[in-house]
């Protein structure tokens, strides 16, 4: 099918020169332009890169009351050669429509997801910042729109597509609490899925843990909390005896992290053992009480590879030093120089606009 063209529609009112690209503060700022389209009578309509704007909705829309709605996070950045590149975004649609299909969502098309992404970068290049280790973010999502309150899948949606420039995100290393009562995700549920509904469901649990000073919890499974799953809306990674472990994605408790899969490739390269598969909170205290629990840390989009400085299960705490994490800092180097063009993109993940 041939692309169709997206008609672009330039804002008069830009707000770039008035942006302060040194002082970026993550998911506050976005750019001049969005793109939007709307899916009626079974297809994607109306698509076109617009001034940023509010968009008005009926008090009645599905996705205020039913949360179907779901969404995406990639970063594009300039690389060293100065050209303007996308991290694995083919991997987000991919997630992208796996979300829609447990929402009962319809699916994005290629053109619309790629295309519409690029074109609205290319718009905002400008935004792009170019201050060491910051990028863009982009934000892809879809609210289901039908003005009617029966549950059942909306008829109609929205899709959608925001950037913001990223600044440096440094992320300082963070104390962790194993979650012993709530839960992220279900055998069965939507925890596969980058739906809404997950993440407002776990910040109870995490202010709870945020009263007791951790920062995070570590999400551990629905039927026993006896298997460790994520770190907040991060993937992890553990490093015992030398070898790195992260929870296997079987049970579909465990989003399928675009970094994750990226850090499994890269650490395999740089000759770890990486196994993929369940892991005991039970196997993680006797490998911190043998001295052989090394190193813990998240992975993910926004933080990229973020130390663990501290893992409390119950009043056992399990203490560790960042500054001694050699596997987490040469995997963070890793995708640092891919990302920048220093470093050979062996697998094709960087996507130039
Ligand atoms: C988005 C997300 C991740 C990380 O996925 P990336 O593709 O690496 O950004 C991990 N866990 C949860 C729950 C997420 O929402």
């Amino acid at each position: 099918m041939s692309t169709p063209t997206i008609p672009i529609i330039k804002t008069t009112h830009s707000n770039l020169a008035n942006f302060n690209m040194n002082e970026i503060a993550f998911g506050k700022h976005f750019t001049d332009h969005m793109l939007v389209a709307d899916y009626e009578d079974g297809a994607w309509k109306h698509v076109a890169i617009q001034p940023f704007s509010p968009i008005s909705l009926d008090p009645s829309s599905a996705v205020l009351h039913y949360g179907q709605t779901i969404f995406e996070g990639i970063k594009a950045f300039k690389n060293d050669k100065g050209e303007f590149v996308i991290f694995r975004p083919d991997q987000n649609l991919i997630r992208f429509n796996v979300s829609a299909a447990r929402m009962e969502m319809p699916q994005v098309p290629e053109w619309l997801f790629m295309e519409g992404m690029k074109q609205l970068i290319n718009v905002e290049s400008g935004w792009i910042p170019t201050t060491p280790d910051s990028s863009l973010y982009i934000r892809p999502f879809m609210i289901a729109t039908d003005p009617y309150l029966g549950v059942r899948p909306s008829l109609t949606y929205k899709f959608m597509i925001i950037l913001g420039p990223s600044g440096p995100y440094f992320s300082a290393p963070m104390k962790i609490l194993i979650e012993q009562k709530y839960t992220r995700a279900t055998p069965g549920g939507v925890g596969f899925a980058k739906n809404g509904g997950n993440y407002g469901a776990s910040l109870h649990p995490v202010e709870l843990a945020k009263q007791k000073g951790f920062d995070q919890i570590l999400w551990t499974d629905a039927n026993e909390h006896k298997y460790v799953e994520e770190v907040g809306v991060m993937n992890v990674m553990f490093v015992i005896d030398g070898k790195v472990i992260t929870p296997s994605l079987e049970r579909g408790t465990v989003l399928k992290g675009v970094t994750r899969d990226s850090s499994i490739i890269l650490l395999r390269e740089m000759g770890y053992e990486v196994e993929e598969r369940n892991l005991s909170v039970d196997e993680i205290v006797a490998a911190h009480k043998k001295g052989v629990f090394q190193e813990i840390f998240g992975v993910g989009t926004a933080a990229v590879v973020s130390m663990i400085k501290q893992l409390a299960h119950g009043d056992y705490l399990m203490d560790f030093d960042p500054e001694n994490m050699p596997i987490a800092k040469a995997l963070k180097q890793a995708l640092h120089e891919i990302r920048m063009g220093r470093k050979a993109d062996k697998h094709g993940w960087m996507v130039k606009i």
